[in-house]
């Protein structure tokens, strides 16, 4: 990779996480809800608030799917303000883009990977990645790229599945290997989508790496919010 080639491991990564969320998309809403008992809605509407996003302000929501953070934020920026949309999975992205139609928001989006964003420097005032990250190959160069977008004194929000405290682990470990993916059986007759989405929540950094990711993509002032006893995390740090 450090001459910009990918290697077998990761290009397998990256098709396999094309092949999971063409699957899931049709689903993706029940399943979110199911899977978390609703709690998903709570930790994005914490998220949005914050973000400190005004009237008036451009958000950029990557890995945005469902795009349940876009409508959010198109609340918080109102008429005045731009919200876009983007995915690298086409399925996804139209499950969002036509939900928000039937709504008759209008909004812009792109499908694009969060390695490579095709925005101009220091544009928007907010970017977030809500359960994004950890599907994504390299998330070193997915938070420069989201911190280059950024106007200074912007800020990036990373929601996102962490590590539970030590009193829950043994609870969630059943519950994501075992639960998981008989509820994928069950609503989506899917379990190795549902498999590989345990995997990755097992695989994803903890509070404490990611904001060293975050502080190491350029990014200040980072903090995180813990929710549901570490079940997620809402990370925010500045661009200064
Ligand atoms: N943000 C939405 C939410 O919170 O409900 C959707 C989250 S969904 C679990 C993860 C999304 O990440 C999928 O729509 C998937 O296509 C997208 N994704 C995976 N890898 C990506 C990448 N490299 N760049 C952009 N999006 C990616």
């Amino acid at each position: 990779t450090h001459f910009g080639f990918q290697t077998v491991a990761e290009e397998e990564k990256a098709k396999k996480v094309a092949g999971v969320f063409t699957n899931v998309a049709s689903k993706y809403d029940v399943m979110n809800d199911l899977m978390s008992a609703g709690l998903h809605r709570l930790w994005k509407r914490f998220a949005v608030s914050v973000s400190s996003v005004r009237a008036g302000d451009r958000v950029l929501d990557v890995a945005g799917g469902s795009a349940d953070l876009s409508r959010l934020f198109l609340k918080a920026v109102g008429s005045g303000g731009q919200v876009v949309l983007t995915d690298i999975n086409n399925a996804m992205l139209r499950v969002g883009r036509d939900r928000l139609l039937d709504e008759g928001i209008v909004t812009p989006t792109a499908q694009c990977d969060a390695e490579h964003l095709p925005f101009p420097d220091n544009y928007f005032d907010c970017v977030n990645i809500s359960f994004g990250l950890r599907n994504v190959t390299h998330k070193d160069a997915a938070l420069r790229e989201m911190r280059r977008v950024l106007k200074p004194g912007g800020r990036v929000l990373v929601l996102e599945f962490s590590k539970v405290a030590k009193p829950l682990e043994k609870a969630y470990d059943l519950y994501s290997f075992k639960l998981l993916p008989f509820m994928g059986k069950l609503v989506a007759d899917d379990p190795d989508s549902y498999r590989y989405l345990a995997e990755s929540i097992r695989m994803h950094p903890g509070q404490e790496e990611l904001k060293q990711m975050m502080v190491d993509a350029g990014l200040s002032r980072v903090e995180y919010f813990n929710l549901t006893g570490g079940v997620v995390a809402v990370h925010r740090g500045y661009k200064l």
